[in-house]
């Protein structure tokens, strides 16, 4: 593995935060954060003991699955503010039974306004009655509220079923709910479904899946993966938020699960080792380092970051590997196009935004055409 430094001033991309993983712990809802903040927002509801703290401490708090068998339940509204160090905002809401969304108390206005997704959990262990019910209720709220809310439901801890009882219960949850929706004439409102646990990736997935859809410029980022592939010979390609490990764009080949488990790993090891290891006092990657790991199976995996809360990963074979030069010129024409597609999304609402342009090179070109610092 190398951390290669490269001489190129770049003047605004940041590096890794300093607290990966581990922001602030909950603290209670207060009132508006960051109103004019352009990042994806969601909301995670369901019953008490449907794994909600679990699911927040696990993926954005890197807490070990069986760790969270001694969480204390959720029983208040809570924020876990990681809007500093990740790409997602996220809050965490509890609806237990005692929570009356028509109470003056309960600001429903600011809670939904602002929201791009409401992810609501369901025990699929557990008799799921009423919480179909509490889910007809704030789905019915909230898109009275907020009408572009996408409305995610997470089947969870799937782990404990057989294969054939999963596909069974999911189809009973999908009717049920979208049955209660129906009768109570809400049939515009669509919902999606994900099987999820925290024991495997599913939850990660999952959440790549819904942070997507609340990313507008989610085809131009796809795009540009993929020009960026087919120059450098690379197989696979993800935009990872760093803290989380949630994808928040791919190319557009198929998601190998191993392949993104893989660049998961890549990612904890590349931290680890800058930890350890890394030139700064305080361990945080810089902001031009770099890494490839070669596997013994001819794969190699390069990391580089984009700025302050994401980084590429990408896969690729040996021998795609050898003009590493090109693939680290091109990775620049990648972050600036990225970059120019984040600040156009700040200013999107007078502008379209247009697709950025990248000049490539093509990789198995001679090296001779890159500026003797990028080699
Ligand atoms: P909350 O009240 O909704 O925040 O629920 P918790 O996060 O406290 O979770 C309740 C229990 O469910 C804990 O004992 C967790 O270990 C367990 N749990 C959470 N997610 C999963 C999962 O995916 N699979 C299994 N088997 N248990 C889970």
């Amino acid at each position: 593995m190398s951390f290669e430094d490269d001489e190129t001033p770049c003047t605004y991309v940041g590096s890794f935060p300093k607290g990966f993983g581990y922001g602030p712990e909950e603290a209670e809802i207060e009132g508006p954060v960051n109103p004019g903040e352009e990042k994806p927002r969601i909301l995670l509801m369901g019953l008490r003991r449907s794994g909600k703290s679990s699911i927040q401490k696990v993926v954005f708090h890197k807490v070990s699955p069986n760790e969270t068998l001694f969480l204390e339940s959720t029983n208040k509204i809570v924020k876990d503010d990681i809007s500093n160090s990740s790409f997602v905002q996220f809050q965490i809401w509890d609806i237990p039974g005692q929570i009356d969304f028509f109470d003056a108390a309960f600001d429903s206005e600011y809670i939904f306004g602002g929201c791009g997704a409401l992810i609501f959990v369901i025990d699929a262990q557990d008799d799921y009655m009423e919480a179909l019910s509490r889910l007809q209720m704030a789905v019915t709220r909230a898109h009275k509220i907020n009408e572009s809310i996408k409305f995610e439901v997470f089947i969870h801890k799937v782990d404990g079923l057989s294969d054939d009882n999963k596909i069974e219960t999911q189809r009973d949850i999908l009717q049920r709910a979208t049955d209660e929706l129906n009768d109570a004439g809400m049939d515009n409102i669509h919902l999606s479904f994900h099987l999820t646990s925290i024991y495997d990736h599913s939850i990660f997935e999952a959440f790549s899946k819904v942070v997507q859809k609340l990313i507008p410029q989610l085809a131009v980022l796809e795009n540009l993966l993929d020009i960026v592939i087919s120059n450098s010979k690379i197989e696979k390609a993800f935009l990872f938020d760093v803290v989380s490990k949630i994808y928040i764009a791919t190319d557009s080949s198929p998601v190998d699960m191993q392949c993104y488990e893989l660049c998961c790993d890549m990612i904890d090891v590349v931290i680890d080792m800058s930890c350890i290891y890394g030139a700064r006092d305080d361990g945080a990657f810089d902001n031009e380092s770099a890494s490839f790991i070669k596997l013994n199976s001819g794969t190699v995996l390069f990391l580089r970051e984009v700025n302050k809360h994401l980084a590429l990963v990408c896969i690729l074979r040996e021998d795609g590997c050898e003009n590493r030069g090109i693939i680290q010129y091109n990775f620049k024409c990648f972050r600036a196009a990225i970059q120019e597609v984040f600040v156009a999304r700040n200013k999107q609402a007078n502008k379209s935004t247009g697709h950025p342009q990248m000049d490539l090179l093509v990789n198995g070109q001679n090296d001779d055409e890159l500026d003797s610092d990028e080699t």
